[in-house]
């Protein structure tokens, strides 16, 4: 994961080692490799610069006061701000409706219906929840069987009613079915298109209105780099979503999607997906994401 920015950060981290103090020159050499690594890896521009302007300036300032070396510092400061600019604390899943309602939103292809049985399997395994997934995407009905047989993986109901093609209709009588047989979590998978159009948003905010869900995610392919957070923010701006899921970091992303992404719509990124098979999900935690990235 993020190899090639690891390796590039790790270099531009590296100048800093060999010396005993840190000079205004020094940082400001280390700042410029920092930026380039970042925007490298698709980092959009002003973030990487206001990232490493903040690193600038808590190098000069903390260098008087540090014990460490200013190579162990300077690791120390950028990973801070790592962890900062990707969010800070991790935030959960709000379950505390009856039953909780999660709507899933994304372009097609992003993940979004195997993240919807990834997190039935997790909430089902892991908060011992007994969830129902509702299919909602009418126009492909290769999407209702992809989450029948995602569905049936992990022993989990799947409510879908190939008849109608009214996905309002279908997420509410999923939720009805859900409460007259006692599943706590329901798990709304939505249809998705292949960019952002008017026809789509509009469908995805009706459902959003009519259903009133406690927990809207967005789900995004992180290969996608710049449009990732593009994507994201043309969601976001319609939906206001709670948080974001961030797919297929196993593959060879460059990470400026992780990076980015929280600053730009200020969501935090609340799971990962790591793989194609069910237990490919992660809690995304800052920290480990930081320390991941810095080796
Ligand atoms: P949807 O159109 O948004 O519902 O997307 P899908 O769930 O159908 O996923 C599209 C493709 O990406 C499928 O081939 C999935 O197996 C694959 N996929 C989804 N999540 C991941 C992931 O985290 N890692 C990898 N490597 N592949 C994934």
């Amino acid at each position: 994961m993020f190899d090639n920015l690891s390796e590039k950060l790790d270099k531009a981290l590296h100048v800093l080692k060999g010396h005993g103090q840190i000079t205004e020159i020094n940082v400001a050499e280390t700042t410029k490799e920092v930026r380039r690594a970042l925007l490298d890896a698709d980092v959009n521009f002003k973030i990487a610069k206001e990232f490493t302007n903040r690193v600038k300036e808590k190098a000069l300032g903390q260098n008087v006061l540090s014990s460490l070396q200013p190579g162990q510092l300077m690791v120390k400061i950028v990973k801070d701000e790592l962890t900062a600019l990707m969010g800070g604390d991790s935030e959960g899943i709000n379950l505390s409706g009856n039953p909780s309602v999660i709507l899933m939103s994304g372009l097609q292809g992003s993940g979004k219906t195997t993240f919807s049985g990834k997190l039935a399997n997790f909430l089902k395994k892991k908060k011992s929840k007994n969830p129902l997934l509702v299919a909602c995407d009418v126009y492909r009905p290769a999407a209702i069987d992809q989450l029948h047989v995602v569905g049936e993986q992990i022993g989990v109901p799947v409510y879908s009613d190939r008849d109608n093609n009214d996905p309002v209709a279908i997420a509410k009588a999923g939720i009805a079915k859900a409460k007259a047989e006692g599943h706590n979590v329901v798990i709304i998978d939505t249809a998705g298109r292949l960019a952002v159009d008017e026809k789509m948003m509009n469908e995805i905010s009706d459902i959003h209105k009519a259903i009133n869900p406690q927990e809207t995610l967005f789900v995004v392919d992180s290969m996608t780099g710049q449009d990732a957070v593009n994507t994201a923010k043309a969601f976001n701006d319609v939906l206001n979503f709670d948080g974001v899921i961030l797919t297929k970091l196993d593959g060879d992303t460059r990470g400026g999607a992780a990076i980015s992404i929280k600053s730009v719509v200020n969501k935090p990124i609340k799971f990962i997906g790591t793989g194609e098979k069910m237990e490919a999900i992660d809690i995304f935690y800052p920290s480990r994401m930081a320390d991941r990235i810095l080796g």
